[in-house]
């Protein structure tokens, strides 16, 4: 038996990210492997708002978002999609010289809230840069009617597309205490409806939501296993400055996850997963001038680090406790 394979696998079963020495099957590995070679996002900001924002089915938005600490684009004046793909194409390009694919990324707030007529003109803008390989769509899971996913799987037909629907967690006391406007079963319908439209669903999750034990968290991790999505996007709540989570912080209403605890946190979670399923994300960040905390954030490579000493010394992978 080869180091990186399990008792239950025969030689020809080691998933391929196993055989190149990793332990979860990052995303920079399966966009290597699907494009043969490096691609990188670009963030758009299409311009949406959210329903739990302007009122439709909340009011304030999620008590831990600012749009702008975690999408660049929403951070300078918007543009036109061409003209936010070129001036993207360009910063990456100053840093990554011999990078030429991309993925444009509708990243900040609701990227399918809007008629199915806009969303086709705005997507399509992007898919027809020359330089645009694939696209990725970040959205909820109660903005995707029937004709938006027509929309979708029509995209779909015509590059390399991922839908990203935040689930955050399972359970409802704590989309409720988010603010979140709408509960589990929202994702289940908008999973069980959009399967089989030819992209890729992701579920994002949040772990160390307050109230919520270690048991709660695994949980979620057993129902995304179970829901057969084809990746998931993990990170530590954090908080970011302006925000009902940062006064919640502040006044010692809500405790954030240190960062040995998270470690071991993800790695169970990422034991009870797929080892089919693509992890898009492990670690929260913002830039400095917007996070309130856990300072251990901004450090992303210090937690890349802690996170592979932890799945060695535990001699484990992602799967391992997937049955
Ligand atoms: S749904 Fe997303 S963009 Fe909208 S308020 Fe919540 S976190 Fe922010």
């Amino acid at each position: 038996m080869s180091s990186t394979q399990l008792p239950w696998e025969t030689p020809g079963d080691v998933p391929d990210w196993r055989a190149a020495g990793l332990r979860y099957r990052s995303v920079g590995f399966h966009l290597r492997r699907r494009f043969g070679g490096r691609v990188r996002r670009v963030s758009l900001d299409a311009g949406f708002t959210c329903p739990n924002v302007d009122g439709t089915v909340a009011v304030g938005g999620c008590v831990f978002c600012d749009n702008a600490s975690y999408s660049p684009s929403r951070r300078v004046p918007r543009t036109t999609i061409a003209g936010q793909l070129e001036t993207g194409i360009a910063k990456l390009r100053r840093r990554y010289p011999a990078c030429d694919r991309f993925i444009a990324y509708f990243q900040p707030a609701t990227n399918t809230y809007g008629p199915a007529e806009e969303l086709r003109r705005i997507y399509a803008e992007a898919v027809s840069h020359p330089k645009v390989v694939a696209m990725a769509i970040g959205t909820r899971p109660d903005c995707v009617a029937d004709d938006v996913l027509d929309v979708l799987q029509e995209f779909a037909g015509r590059t390399s597309l991922s839908v990203e629907f935040g689930l955050q967690t399972i359970h409802d006391r704590s989309l409720a205490w988010m603010n979140r406007g709408h509960t589990y079963d929202a994702f289940r319908d908008a999973v069980a409806r959009a399967r089989g439209r030819g992209f890729e669903i992701t579920a994002h999750v949040i772990l160390g939501l307050p109230g919520e034990t270690w048991d709660d968290m695994m949980a979620t991790a057993l129902a995304i296993a179970e829901s057969a999505v084809d990746g998931v996007k993990i990170h530590n709540l954090y908080a970011v400055k302006g925000t009902p989570l940062a006064d919640q912080v502040a006044e010692g209403r809500v405790e954030l996850m240190e960062r040995d605890a998270y470690v071991h946190t993800l790695i169970d979670f990422l034991e009870r997963i797929p080892p089919s399923m693509i992890v898009e994300r492990v670690g929260g960040h913002a830039p400095p001038e917007y996070l309130v905390g856990p300072a251990w954030c901004l450090d992303a490579n210090r937690l890349r680090e802690e996170i592979q000493r932890a799945f060695l010394e535990r001699n484990t992978w992602q799967g391992r406790r997937f049955v």
